[in-house]
């Protein structure tokens, strides 16, 4: 979805999101969507040759659970309003970027590829552990089944360091 900056009329772009991808790169991996990319953009100009940029998006990722490693699917909606300057007017030593600056958007070539702004939305909405819902049980250490659908059985003793520490205390005592 890329758009020269000099074909956005002055009162703007009204821009519909349309996305035919069914998959992301993520991490060097696949991922893969359940509903594609869907919103809208409105793209104006603005002084000091800026564009700014708002809408609202909404996708549907297939994540993998980070316990019971099953499938789930994850809505992203998001609003935006971006603002992306020409790369012209960045000074070039990095001392000088102010931190406005590193935050900002910049399009060359009088060009913007309006995908990058729906696009980085999905990608720092995915959690660094996603989880298929909160409470998720995970599977089981002994077996591998998902404690989600049920127990398995198997007897899995955990008990705490701290209390085996306590249960020795009690036994001497008890013994005398
Ligand atoms: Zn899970
Ligand atoms: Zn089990």
């Amino acid at each position: 979805m890329i758009i020269k900056v000099s074909d956005i009329p002055d009162e703007g772009l009204h821009v519909p999101i349309k996305d035919e991808r069914t998959e992301l790169e993520y991490g060097g991996a696949k991922l893969r969507l359940a509903k594609p990319f869907s919103g809208f953009m409105n793209v104006k100009r603005a002084s000091g040759r800026r564009v700014i940029v708002e809408g609202s998006m909404s996708v549907t990722l297939i994540l993998t659970c980070s316990r019971c490693l099953e499938e789930f699917e994850f809505d992203v909606v998001e609003s935006f309003r971006d603002e992306f300057f020409p790369v012209e007017v960045l000074n070039y030593t990095e001392k000088e970027l102010s931190k406005r600056e590193l935050d900002t958007l910049f399009y060359a070539r009088g060009e913007i590829d309006l995908s990058l702004v729906y696009l980085e939305k999905a990608y720092l909405s995915i959690p660094m552990k996603p989880l298929c819902r909160e409470d998720c049980r995970g599977i089981c250490p002994v077996c591998g089944k998902n404690l989600n659908e049920g127990s398995c059985g198997c007897e899995v003793k955990r008990v705490d360091p701290r209390w085996s520490a306590l249960l020795e205390i009690k036994e001497k005592l008890l013994k005398g």
